[in-house]
């Protein structure tokens, strides 16, 4: 079949959840059998996501190729079974530097560089090769409709349709905000959005409504007359607390259906969304239920952390377990007032995160749950941490600490590989000989072989996994073999190179500690081993503190 292209805009506001939207789309089709793609272009200018604060812009979510990229390639992956690649997201810098590259090298022989063509091309070529091999691609331009920025983009697929005719529809994402009050639903919004997006030389085919409740029929049929969309091609998406219930959404009012006609896909065919359906609606018939503490310095953005929240609700989905994630701020565990919220918790998760702002919280976090017994779980930094604690507290080896966060500590434990090789202890910069940022990173997927009697294999069933990384500084290999003395196991190492991929703890109920994110390949059908054996260590925890505090009863 020749690939199909749905391209995806919004209007009105940002933060619609235009990629949650495009990730249900994605499912309803690929439920239907047929194999998609989903790709997102951002307008900003920056060259590297990897370097943008997660406190701006949530979380910076790495596929499996090593791309750093943004949020919205998580939801893809979370939906859909399509792999991410760095084919999929591109941003306006992306494009602009390899436009101007081409420029230096003379590849434009001497004619005027401008957005139309020499822009628009190069987007549409990074379009075309995103789409390669599936049946339908879709493709999200990230932005609102109006923005300076997006033009080129939207530019670009006006281009497109024009070149693929029946092949390619148009979504276009807005807002009916009901007024205060009089409970009234504007339509206003909506029919300004389209209006700016027909001025740029787009009619959209669908409209999907964002609503606080149902679309009125009347008020379909002024958004019909207004924008030139077809009444039934008008959706509405009402506000969930379960976004993984868009899908059936979008399905019950038939947008697979319409989608396949507008497209000019003959042989339609229906989505079986049953497996779906179960899987999505095991949470809301969970009996029990864990409060998991998460800490972490963004507790004020909660989407910096998106892709752990996820990977903790599918685990507890399958595990018939209702997770409570309760955001600590690090910075207050340096005192003791936060530590309350730590003792009121079943478990401990410490998840990945850059510089030293919180880090002395995190060690105490740690520690509480070593000494405590409590379920812990490491991510990245989540692991480090663990492993300084362990040296300072238990392995005697006072002042310990990664050289990220101390400049000549006593014993750097953690440090660049570049620096304990070589024996110096002298800071290195964090950046390559360009003065570029962003390097140096060890970024996406990388083996991992598993001790066979470790709790990490018992989760995973293997002896070699495949994780995905990002992070600068490592496990310092010259104490290994003193902290493992001490009682620290390491359970995993990498295939290429026995850098420290995973620490446990023996005389503990669980203590997992992993230097990879497992939680960027957690998905609602594929729920992570790890997760899964954390949540469920939670529990037997909630159960052990709730029969201890029973038991004093039960004597008198
Ligand atoms: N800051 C640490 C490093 O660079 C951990 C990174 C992370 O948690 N992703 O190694």
């Amino acid at each position: 079949m020749k690939t199909r292209y749905i391209f995806i805009t919004g209007g009105v506001v940002s933060s619609l959840g235009k990629g949650v939207t495009a990730a249900s789309i994605g499912t309803i089709l690929e439920s239907c059998g047929f194999k998609v793609s989903l790709s997102k272009f951002d307008p900003y200018l920056n060259v590297d996501p990897g370097t943008m604060s997660p406190y701006q812009h949530g979380e910076v979510y790495v596929t499996a190729d090593g791309a750093e990229t943004d949020l919205d390639m998580g939801h893809y992956e979370r939906f859909v079974r399509f792999r991410a690649s760095r084919r999929n997201n591109h941003t306006a810098g992306q494009i602009y530097e390899r436009v101007i590259q081409k420029e230096r090298k003379g590849r434009y022989l001497g004619g005027t560089v401008q957005v139309i063509p020499h822009v628009t091309d190069e987007i549409k070529q990074a379009m075309h090769a995103s789409a390669e091999g599936m049946d339908v691609a879709i493709i999200e331009i990230g932005g609102t409709v109006g923005d300076i920025e997006s033009l080129p983009f939207v530019e670009t697929i006006r281009q497109m349709k024009i070149e693929l005719g029946h092949h390619a529809a148009f979504v276009h994402l807005t807002l009916l905000p009901v007024i205060h009050g009089s409970g009234e639903m504007k339509t206003k919004p909506t029919q300004h959005s389209v209006k700016e997006l027909r001025s740029i030389g787009i009619q959209p085919d669908f409209l999907l409504c964002r609503a606080s409740r149902r679309l009125p029929a009347a008020e379909r049929r002024k958004i019909a007359l207004f924008t030139n969309v077809d009444e039934s091609a008008i959706i509405t998406v009402t506000d969930v607390d379960n976004v993984y219930e868009i899908p059936l959404m979008l399905e019950e009012q038939s947008m697979h259906h319409l989608l396949q006609e507008k497209l000019n896909i003959t042989t339609a065919r229906t989505p079986d969304l049953s497996d779906w359906k179960k899987l999505v609606r095991a949470g809301d018939h969970c009996d029990k239920e864990v409060n998991v503490a998460m800490v972490g310095k963004y507790t004020d953005l909660v989407d910096s952390y998106k892709s752990v929240n996820e990977a903790l609700v599918h685990a507890g989905w399958k595990n018939n377990l209702q997770v409570n994630i309760n955001h600590v701020d690090s910075e207050r565990l340096e005192s003791d007032e936060g530590l309350a919220a730590l003792l009121a918790c079943d478990a401990i998760l410490i998840p990945g995160g850059f510089g030293t702002r919180g880090i002395e919280g995190k060690i105490t976090a740690v520690r509480h749950a070593r000494e405590n017994q409590t379920p812990y779980f490491g991510i990245c930094l989540g692991m480090q941490v663990a492993v300084i604690e362990f040296a300072r507290h238990v392995a005697g080896l006072a002042g310990a600490n990664s050289t990220e966060f101390s400049k000549n500590p006593p014993h750097p434990v953690v440090a660049m590989m570049s620096e304990w090789q070589d024996g110096q202890s002298g800071r290195l910069e964090t950046r390559t000989s360009q003065g570029d940022m962003g390097a140096s990173m060890r970024l996406g997927e990388q083996g991992c072989r598993l001790q066979k009697d470790s709790l990490a294999y018992r989760m995973y069933q293997r002896d070699v996994i495949r994780e995905r990384h990002r992070h600068r500084y490592e496990i310092n290999s010259h104490y290994t073999n003193q902290l493992m003395e001490a009682g620290l196991d390491v359970t995993g190492l990498s295939t290429a190179g026995e850098l420290v991929e995973i620490v446990e703890i023996k005389r503990h109920p669980w203590f997992v500690a992993c230097q990879f994110h497992p939680e960027f390949s957690s998905t609602v059908r594929k729920s992570h081993p790890l997760f899964q054996g954390f949540v469920r260590a939670a529990h037997q925890h909630r159960m052990t503190k709730e029969r201890a505090t029973a038991e004093p009863h039960a004597q008198h």
